[in-house]
């Protein structure tokens, strides 16, 4: 049956992948909102793919007509930069709680299937090696560290659609992305010091003849997942074939890709060095240690280690990650130092 998936931020670094790996997969027709639209070119040409230009807060009639006439719906709007929950956690509050929130109820009374981004930041300091989706204990620190703010309205939202789910058959599934990286990650020209994600901050940094900072020394771990990877596990869930996604929670990463901020600095470099237009840049470039609290300010706190576990994933979805830590950093970089057409060059490289 060819699905109406809903999409909302479509254009976001999900979301544009999503769409495209949708188009060329299934059958199925996208719905998709967003405020711009700089990241769908090829999607805005096909004809399965429907784009309105808006925003969650203010096109809630287009938004309630689309959910009516979907099968699925996915809400991708949210702020999800670590700089941004200690820099504005009232905006984060408005627009990833209270702005999904009234998605989440729409999905609940027209009786629709709901696929909600949930995040790995929802373990927070969780001293298990590995995070399980169903025992693992999440561990946020005190109030006035401020950066907790998104992992616990990730944690209500989580827990209010599972009540949902329990409660008021809401057909659902959460997942939770493990540090998603690739071509659309963020803008690397807009990566003003200490306002990006870890990988786009330092492209922007060895691009701009900037020192990289280690935040801490750059100890702590995360687990990289390269951005094709995890959208072939969500293109699963929304396919759902004999139930296996519904009323059920995935981690979506790589525990092969467990690698210090240190050794992930080391390996761009290394890489950016193959570039011969900006092999001179990397070999200026020089690594600064900084504490989190000058880097971030006294509102943070840091994550030591987050390695999933994804074993759910793979029993119930048929899915594993395949890229590694070099592939995928390089298809990042070709994006951003050799051209800006990601979609065209995998097609190409087929
Ligand atoms: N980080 C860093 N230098 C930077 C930016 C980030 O050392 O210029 C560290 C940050 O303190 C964190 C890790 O890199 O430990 C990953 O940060 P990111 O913002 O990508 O997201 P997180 O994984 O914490 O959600």
């Amino acid at each position: 049956m060819a699905r109406k998936v809903l999409i909302l931020g479509v254009n976001g670094f999900i979301g544009s992948s999503l769409s495209w790996q949708i188009l060329t997969r299934t059958d199925w027709e996208i719905y998709g909102m967003d405020m711009s639209c700089n990241k769908i070119p090829h999607c805005i040409e096909h004809e399965r793919f429907h784009f309105f230009e808006g925003d969650i807060t203010i096109n809630k009639e287009w938004i309630a007509y689309h959910i009516r006439k979907c099968d699925v719906v996915v809400p991708l709007v949210a702020i999800a930069t670590p700089s941004l929950y200690v820099k504005d956690p009232i905006r984060v509050y408005d627009l990833d709680f209270e702005a999904n929130m009234q998605i989440v109820k729409q999905c609940v009374k027209y009786k629709k299937r709901l696929i909600f981004p949930s995040t790995s930041e929802i373990y927070g300091m969780c001293a298990d090696k590995e995070f399980d989706e169903y025992s693992s204990n999440l561990v946020l620190g005190p109030i006035p560290k401020e950066r907790w703010i998104y992992s616990c309205i990730k944690q209500l939202l989580d827990r209010v659609i599972w009540a949902y789910g329990a409660h008021e058959g809401l057909d659902f599934t959460l997942f939770r992305p493990f540090n998603f990286v690739g071509p659309k990650l963020d803008d690397i020209n807009d990566a003003k010091e200490g306002s990006s994600r870890v990988v786009t901050q330092f492209i922007h940094n060895i691009l701009h003849g900037r020192a990289i900072k280690l935040v801490d020394g750059g100890k702590q771990r995360r687990s990289f997942t390269f951005i094709d990877d995890g959208v072939d596990a969500i293109v699963r869930i929304i396919e759902n074939k004999d139930n296996c996604a519904s009323g059920r929670i995935f981690n979506i990463g790589n525990p092969k890709m467990d690698f210090s901020i240190r050794e992930l600095a080391e390996t761009l470099v290394d890489l950016v060095k193959t570039y011969p237009d900006y092999k001179h840049l990397a070999d200026k470039v020089v690594f600064e240690e900084i504490s989190s609290e000058e880097y971030y300010g006294s509102a943070y706190q840091d994550v030591s280690h987050r390695v999933p576990s994804v074993r759910e994933a793979k029993e119930r979805l048929g899915w594993e990650p395949t890229t590694d830590l070099r592939t995928m950093l390089k298809l990042t970089l070709d994006y951003h130092l050799l051209h800006q057409d990601y979609e065209l060059n995998a097609l190409q490289t087929k």
